[in-house]
């Protein structure tokens, strides 16, 4: 987890790689199925357009029906999922860690402008922001103590070194 421009993304890749097992991406997942010329994909697409989150029910079953591939049966590493309370609450498939990237507002802000995403307008990455900070999700995996804090405004090889350093933990 990492709220937008946190460098999870980049994290995850290299944390799959470690691990030897493939990555999970909710957003490619997601923006895929919007692509999808189904009532389902149409819903998707309006709501990612607005920087709001999808459905808790409707990212629940797409990540879990993706996961019963044979691809993933011997561990994942997945990237941005769960990301509400409802979400992790009733995601049934067991999890060993949670790692929370953080940086500042200020710095998330100033990354994802830079990366031009075709949703990434000062609006949308407000409100992503906003929508993000209402999430009493970490305090649910802490709670759980599965959840491992990270500080995300240093060199990716740091970030990675540490992440990989507490896996063992
Ligand atoms: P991302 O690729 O993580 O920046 O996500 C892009 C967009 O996909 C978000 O603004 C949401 O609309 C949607 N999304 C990604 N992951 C989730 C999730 N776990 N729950 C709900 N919506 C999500």
């Amino acid at each position: 987890m990492g709220q937008a421009g946190s460098g999870k993304t980049t994290q995850a890749q290299l944390l799959a790689k470690f691990l030897g097992v493939p990555l999970l991406d909710a957003g490619d997942l997601l923006r895929s199925i919007a692509q999808e010329q189904t009532p389902k994909g149409q819903a998707i697409k309006e709501i990612m357009g607005k920087g709001e989150l999808i459905d808790d029910d409707m990212v629940i079953q797409s990540i879990e029906e993706r996961l019963k591939s044979e691809e993933y049966a011997k561990g994942v590493v997945i990237n941005g999922f769960p990301r509400t309370l409802g979400q992790a609450e009733r995601f049934s498939v067991p999890t060993d860690k949670v790692f929370n990237i953080k940086i500042s507002d200020d710095i998330s802000a100033k990354r994802l402008l830079a990366r031009g995403r075709e949703d990434d307008t000062a609006e949308v990455i407000k409100n992503r922001l906003k929508v993000y900070h209402q999430e009493p999700i970490i305090a649910f995996y802490k709670d759980l103590g599965i959840l491992e804090e990270v500080d995300g405004e240093r060199s990716v090889e740091e970030i990675a070194q540490d992440i990989a350093r507490r896996l063992e933990k």
